[in-house]
């Protein structure tokens, strides 16, 4: 598989966890010397406050089942990770990673993500899959029992194709994820155009879409575009959000250039 396993993954190996249905949060949790409580939370979704080599995780009460889920493995990264400091997590902090791959929160993401969908049970459970649709996204969050766009950037990190997941509420972009073969030149449209299916989802007009094709220059700003097409799949999220699947199938556009020579390209 040629990746090295993670903390997350190696504390579960120990576990003797062979199954994602065994990935018991709680249970793993109590291992590590964590107890989880489930409490009214005013200024936050998530804490954890340790002594010596025991913590309390707090979550709070108004979260769902996957939320709490994804919000106890949050703080057990901070556990593993940054040990001896206190840590307060809003909902913007969970499952919303900042970029920068030092930032605390993104770690404890990066370790949540890791917890919940190892990468050895990951990638046997996605199998032969050669196109990355809702139906997929779907397969996966139920057998792993996260969010759906939790789901989805594991699913672009698992680089099953040049895709692109994103997800967009009424302010603009919230986030995005590109799979590794997508050149890092490709970055969809901060506000949504009115052309993509994604703002019919948005505005509630429909629940989802199918797979379907639309110009490129709908969702990226790019010029000389115009001809390419890319596939786009939306979901209404629970909370309103649009995700968006975005299917990066024209060779033109997969093909990276490197920064001078794109440039050079351009000029041309
Ligand atoms: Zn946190």
């Amino acid at each position: 598989m040629g990746r090295n396993l993670t903390r997350a993954e190696l504390h579960l190996m120990g576990l003797g966890i062979t199954e994602p249905k065994e990935i018991d949060v709680r249970a793993i949790a109590y291992d590590a010397g964590a107890a989880v409580r489930v409490r009214k939370l005013t200024r936050c979704e998530a804490r954890i406050v340790g002594v010596g080599d025991k913590a309390i995780i707090s979550i709070s009460e108004d979260s769902g089942f996957q939320r709490r889920r994804f919000s106890v493995a949050h703080e057990l990264g901070h556990w593993a990770l940054h040990r001896g400091r206190q840590f307060e997590c809003r909902a913007t902090d969970i499952d919303n990673a900042a970029n920068d791959p030092l930032n605390p929160e993104r770690q404890a993401d990066d370790y949540a993500a890791d917890l919940l969908m190892p990468w050895y049970l990951f990638m046997p459970l996605l199998g032969h899959a050669k196109h990355v649709d809702l139906a997929l996204l779907e397969h996966m969050q139920r057998s792993f029992d996260v969010s759906l766009p939790a789901t989805a950037i594991r699913v672009a990190e698992a680089n099953v194709e040049p895709v692109i997941v994103a997800c967009y509420d009424q302010t603009g972009r919230r986030w995005f994820n590109r799979s590794k073969d997508v050149p890092d030149r490709w970055f969809p449209v901060d506000q949504l155009d009115p052309d993509t299916y994604a703002a019919d989802v948005l505005a509630g007009k429909r629940a989802r879409t199918h797979m379907s094709p639309i110009g490129a220059d709908a969702w990226f700003d790019s010029e000389g575009i115009s001809e390419c097409e890319v596939k786009e799949q939306s979901i209404r999220l629970s909370d309103g959000k649009a995700l968006v699947i975005l299917r990066i199938v024209d060779e033109a556009m997969q093909e990276d250039y490197g920064r001078s020579s794109w440039r050079s390209k351009q000029r041309r």
